[in-house]
């Protein structure tokens, strides 16, 4: 029997009403689980190491977390930057474009598409710059002027960022980091998922990281996918992590509606039929994700639990 660890990742927002969800109210809901790490900003990387046992994470972890994702080498001495291209228009900066497959000029730095608007930049041997680099994450408030989102405190960076502000798009450094070592997961542990930090944090933690042809991380996910590959994994290893994105992206897009379709369908999919097996079922969200202006929020997250007999 195993011990199967569902993360909906941002399932709660101010509306959320577990008496919507007939499976969930009918689980036994025996805490309040405060998933942001104190100091910590309320973000899926901070928020799952928690619940994962990392109540402190290193700071400056997101883009190597990342790079781990994507399956990106990186060395220990890399400094790694995450990139969000924007629409450029008369040096200011507006809504994400899609990402360009390469670098306007070829360099000494490395570039990676994430696919969407994202990106990755390593510049390798760097990492020692790390604390050094001034930059003005793009979804700061106050200006949209492109050259407040020029990089400070390396040459090479401000040159990078120069280059490829042209045609209509600009590059948004934010998120610099360094590879660091963690602690292993203590046990063998397995994780399902589609989206590229809980597959980064999955190697982070040295778990056994399972594909799922199919998964997307967003509402279009195959959820009869996951769930078979969750199942089987039950059946090898004594905790497994099943982590769905679906309902935070539908939050981040303000929509409420897709967000309660797709949270009924994971219920009656995923849920159910977990619930009849014969391992014990946890469900939480990470944080809550509010449809109504797109954005995380803090907060003690609900604890639903189903064990056979219990
Ligand atoms: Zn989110």
């Amino acid at each position: 029997m195993s011990r199967l660890l569902c993360i909906i990742d941002g399932m709660t927002d101010a509306s959320f009403s577990v008496a919507d969800y007939p499976l969930l109210a009918a689980m036994r809901s025996p805490a309040q689980v405060q998933t942001t790490p104190r100091g910590q900003k309320t973000e899926s990387l901070t928020c799952i190491l928690a619940l994962l046992g990392v109540s402190t994470p290193p700071p400056f972890l997101r883009g190597y977390v990342e790079a781990l994702g994507a399956g990106i080498d990186v060395d220990r001495d890399d400094l790694i930057l995450r990139i969000s291209w924007l629409a450029l228009q008369e040096g200011r900066y507006g809504a994400p474009v899609a990402a360009p497959s390469a670098l306007r000029h070829s360099c000494a730095a490395r570039y990676h598409c994430l696919g969407g608007y994202q990106g990755l930049l390593i510049l390798p041997g760097a990492a020692a710059m790390l604390e050094q680099i001034r930059v003005r994450p793009f979804f700061s408030k106050g200006s949209n002027k492109a050259a407040d989102l020029r990089p400070q405190g390396l040459p090479l960076l401000a040159q990078i960022f120069d280059q490829n502000c042209a045609e209509g798009i600009c590059p948004a450094f934010w998120g610099q980091s360094r590879p660091v070592s963690l602690p292993p997961f203590p046990g063998r542990a397995a994780v399902v998922c589609g989206s590229g930090v809980m597959r980064g944090i999955a190697r982070l933690l040295a778990m056994q990281l399972l594909p799922v042809p199919g998964a997307t991380g967003d509402v279009d996910t195959d959820l009869a996918a996951k769930l078979a590959t969750a199942q089987a994994a039950a059946e090898e290893y004594p905790f497994v992590v099943l982590h769905i994105n679906g309902a935070d992206e539908a939050s981040h897009r303000r929509d409420a509606v897709a967000k309660h379709r797709f949270l009924t369908r994971v219920e009656q999919q995923v849920l159910r039929p977990l619930c009849n097996s014969r391992h014990t079922l946890y469900v939480i969200a990470d944080h809550a994700t509010e449809p109504s202006n797109g954005r995380h929020r803090g907060g003690p997250q609900p604890l639903f639990y189903h064990a056979m007999g219990k």
